[in-house]
Order: C-alpha cells, then sequence, then structure tokens
C-alpha cells in the first residue's frame, strides 16, 4: 500500500490525521482517533506482557516530560542532539541536510558533519529544490524543544527527547527500593519531542511522539543470560560494513564476538516481532550501526528494521542499543552524586543495554504489514489480541427477539472483552466492516438462535475474519471460546523465557 492511501485509510477508519486538521494540521503532529488510541494501546499492553512482566526484576514507571536543564546537559543532549541543517539564502526554507542530500540520490552517513554536509552540497551544486537558489553553509541544529519555568520564565527546561533519561535518574531510587541486584530493568511508555526540520511519512518523523523502552542495568562482568535456549535461533542482520542481509544463529553471531547478553536479547525481539506481532520472516532486521553512523557511546548498536511498503523499504522500528557505562557515569558528574551501587560487597556501575521502540512506527508498521486487500474490500489481520475491538456481536436483522438477545449476549461479553455492536445495515457489509478494522470474530444472533424447535437454539454463529468460515456455538460457550482464541501468552512466544 502506498503512503497516501494508508494515510487515507487511517483517516477515514479512525486511527489518526494530523492535530488541529480543522485549522490545516502541522506537519509531524498527529492525533489518534478512537480506533489507532486504541491499537496503540494493545501494542503497549503486549509489549509489557512480554518484555517487563515476564521479568521480576524489570518494572515499569512513569517520569515526566518536562525536564529541567541540568540532566540534559549531563547526558550530552543540550550540546550534541543536532540535526546538521541548511538553509535557502533566498527563500529561507530549512531542510535537514542528510535528508535533502538523500532525496537527490546523494548518500551521507547519519552523524556527517557541517563541513561533509558543505563539501558535499558544493561538489554536487545542490540548490534549494524550492526555489532553486544556493543554499547556506550547514549548521548543527539541536532538535530539543526547551521552554522556561516559572512567573518570570527563568528556569530553562527542556521537553525530553527520549523516555531513557527518566529511566537513569530514577536509577539509584528504584535499585535501592527494590531488589538491589543486577539485572535490574526500568520500563517507559511515554512521549518525547523532538523540533524535526522535516517531519514526513506519517507516523515515521514526527515532532511528538510515544517511545516504549526499556532500560537494564548489569554488572557486565556477571550478568548470565540462558544462552543456550536461543542458540540455534536464527535472525537476520546486516553486519556493520556489509551490505546483504544474512542469517545467523545466535550462537554464531556469540562467536562473532557479539555479547551474549545483546545476543540473546536479538532473539527476544525478533521473537516478539515474529510472534507476538506477526510480522513475517523475511520482513524484519537487524542492521548494525558502526563509526559515524552509531551514537559514540554505544559499544553495540542495531536498529531494527521492518520491511514497510508505505515507507519504500526497511525502515528503523526501534533499537537495541549496550551503552556501557555512559549513562549513569555522566549523570554521577551532573549530579554530583555517586550512582554506583554494592553488589556483595563490591562497588558497581552499572552498565546498561537499551531495548527501545517507536510506538507510533510500529502502530504504522501494523497496519502496513497486516492491511491486505483493495480499496473495495480489506482486511486488517492482526492477531486476535492486538485487534482494537476483539469481538463483534450482530442481530441479523433489526427484530426485537433478535436484539433483545444481541444484547444480552454484549452485556456478558463486555465484562471480558471489547465488544463492537453495530445492528444496521446488510450483515455482509457489517462484516466488512469490521473486516477492515481487524476484529477477529463476529458473533450473529439469527432466528434459529431464539428459536424454540431447532437444534441451533440457543447457539449463535461465530465468524472467523481470517478464513471467513461460520461455527456454531452455544452462547453460554461463547466467553471460553474467545478466551481460548484470543488471550495472550507470551511465554509461548519466546524460547527463552523458559
Ligand atoms: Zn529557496
Amino acid at each position: 500500500m502506498d503512503i497516501n492511501n494508508l494515510l487515507a485509510f487511517a483517516k477515514g477508519r479512525g486511527f489518526f490525521w494530523q492535530s488541529a486538521e480543522i485549522y490545516g494540521g502541522t506537519a509531524g503532529l498527529y492525533d489518534y482517533g478512537h480506533m489507532g488510541a486504541l491499537l496503540k494501546r494493545r501494542f503497549e499492553t503486549a509489549w509489557l506482557a512480554y518484555f517487563v512482566d515476564t521479568n521480576d526484576s524489570y518494572h515499569l514507571i512513569e517520569g515526566t516530560s518536562v525536564l529541567p536543564e541540568r540532566p540534559l546537559v549531563a547526558s550530552g543532549h543540550a550540546a550534541r542532539f543536532n540535526d546538521v541543517i541548511v538553509g535557502c539564502t533566498k527563500c529561507r526554507t530549512y531542510y535537514r541536510a542528510d535528508a535533502l542530500l538523500a532525496d537527490i540520490g546523494i548518500k551521507v552517513s547519519e552523524g556527517a558533519s557541517a563541513a561533509e554536509i558543505d563539501e558535499a552540497v558544493a561538489k554536487n551544486g545542490v540548490k534549494c529544490p524550492k526555489c532553486g537558489a544556493p543554499l547556506s553553509n550547514a549548521k548543527p541544529f539541536n532538535m530539543m524543544m526547551d521552554l522556561y519555568l516559572g512567573p518570570e520564565k527563568s528556569d530553562k527546561a527542556y521537553l525530553r527527547p527520549e523516555t531513557a533519561q527518566s529511566s537513569y535518574l530514577n536509577f539509584y531510587r528504584e535499585f535501592n527500593i527494590l531488589r538491589k541486584s543486577l539485572p535490574f530493568g526500568l520500563a517507559i511508555i511515554g512521549r518525547a519531542y523532538r523540533n524535526e526540520i522535516s517531519p514526513r511519512q506519517g507516523l515515521y518523523r514526527m515532532r511528538e511522539l510515544t517511545q516504549a523502552e526499556l532500560q537494564i542495568f548489569f554488572d557486565p562482568d556477571a550478568w548470565k543470560v540462558d544462552l543456550d535456549a536461543v542458540r540455534q535461533h536464527t535472525v537476520e542482520v546486516v553486519r556493520y560494513g556489509k551490505s546483504e542481509i544474512e542469517t545467523k544463529s545466535i550462537g554464531d553471531l556469540v562467536s562473532d564476538g557479539v555479547p551474549g547478553f545483546y545476543a540473546f536479547h536479538m532473539a527476544m525481539i525478533d521473537s516478539f516481532y515474529k510472534n507476538v506481532l506477526g510480522v513475517p520472516k523475511g520482513r524484519l532486521r537487524f542492521l548494525e550501526k558502526g563509526g559515524d553512523e552509531k551514537a559514540f557511546y554505544n559499544k553495540v548498536h542495531m536498529d531494527i528494521e521492518v520491511n514497510v511498503e508505505s515507507w519504500g523499504g526497511f525502515k528503523e522500528v526501534g533499537g537495541l542499543h549496550y551503552r556501557g557505562d555512559y549513562d549513569l557515569t555522566s549523570h554521577s558528574k551532573g549530579s554530583s552524586q555517586d550512582l554506583a551501587v554494592n553488589i556483595d560487597g563490591k562497588r558497581v556501575l552499572p552498565h546498561v543495554l537499551e531495548l527501545s521502540f517507536g510506538v507510533d512506527r510500529n502502530v504504522w508498521m501494523l497496519l502496513d504489514v497486516f492491511l491486505t486487500g483493495n480499496s473495495d474490500r480489506r482486511t486488517l489481520g492482526i492477531k486476535p489480541y492486538l485487534a482494537p475491538y476483539n469481538v463483534a456481536v450482530f442481530a441479523l436483522q433489526h427484530d426485537d427477539g433478535l436484539l433483545r438477545t444481541a444484547n444480552a449476549i454484549r452485556a456478558e461479553l463486555k465484562r471480558h472483552f471489547k465488544v463492537w455492536s453495530d445492528d444496521s445495515g446488510s450483515i455482509g457489509k457489517r462484516y466488512a466492516r469490521v473486516d477492515e478494522i481487524g476484529v477477529p470474530f463476529a458473533i450473529t444472533v439469527d432466528f434459529d438462535t431464539i428459536g424454540n424447535d431447532t437444534q441451533n437454539s440457543g447457539t449463535v454463529t461465530v465468524r472467523s475474519r481470517d478464513d471467513r468460515s461460520q461455527t456454531r456455538i452455544p452462547i453460554k460457550e461463547l466467553t471460553g471460546y474467545l478466551y481460548g482464541a484470543i488471550r495472550f501468552d507470551p511465554y509461548k512466544a519466546f524460547e527463552g523465557f523458559g
């Protein structure tokens, strides 16, 4: 599906659209409608159940979106959270330099300096794409959004550029309240803000976004993961300096020098995408970054990429970053508080493994990967537990007896599931409507249901979205049947949970 069709679908079916749309909208700011908000919440719930709730030492916290200046100076964001931009000398349009060059087929690395950009602009005679005038010299632009607190607006603060910082800032207190052992994980699902110069591609590059991030604090000398459970697990990966995708077992990656704890989490993420989200094999890969392309503090850095047709190929939906002790070292220095902890008499400044996911990007990806059909007849074939609505209940016709029974079924099912109700229009149209929004099961109350003298009395049809099959099920067995078909069990999704 191309990007415009996907955006039109998302707008037309209540998933998402530009914020302040009635005023013309603003690039990079999106609102979720009733259907999108549910889908996003489903993704977050599955993410939490899988990455956090399966581990007794991992915990969900919430931090503020507004952070004072000092921690973001200490973390390096105030000085280095920059994009290199170029401006038009005539029409004053600004461009993200690497994106502008990429659009005309000139590749520069993600971390290219202003000088490298100037060189590429001069060498290729790049002009303003809008008006053709010469471009100014490239310069770094800090992407954090700043604000000023207090009546005199004297205290500088920032909207956080990533949720991760809140986990580092809360590590020491949480560690001491909780188990006082490593590894120890803090997860946050929350908003982050980036003043993107060229917001684009729908939910890909946004100015306000939701991240789901897990920071695992650990002692690099002592962290033992269950490598044997995942040694045979294979992942698709593009190693740094190579251009082709290779299929590698976790065992091979460890032999090739990838740290065991890192490779273990590659398998965990791979299983999340393939088994929890259902992304088909071949559409997911890890892309290793090195040299200028990775943050200098990362010891190992891989992007998680999914082949998303509407974005034109493999695009980043998350990342796995071994950040060393950079974060706690920076905040120890910045706050003048020693954030090292005591483990059995040994002083340890924990290292961090970060599992980072862009929630909005993943929501978009789910629509891209799982919408099939054409504009006349679409089906959103996502996993039942990710569907915004779990089940639809219809009365076959607008008949008092049918409606009374349908309403009674709804009242019972609503205690357990998100129920879609619709009693108008032909049954075929109603099925088509729920296929489009991904409802996995549709229950129809017909005259057999309320009749006295057939073997089908007290039963309803349950129609499956995926194969369109219909089965008659006794009303009193519906709840159990649906539980079996919809329930999400994270332990079945990953061999490494043991
Ligand atoms: Zn211009």
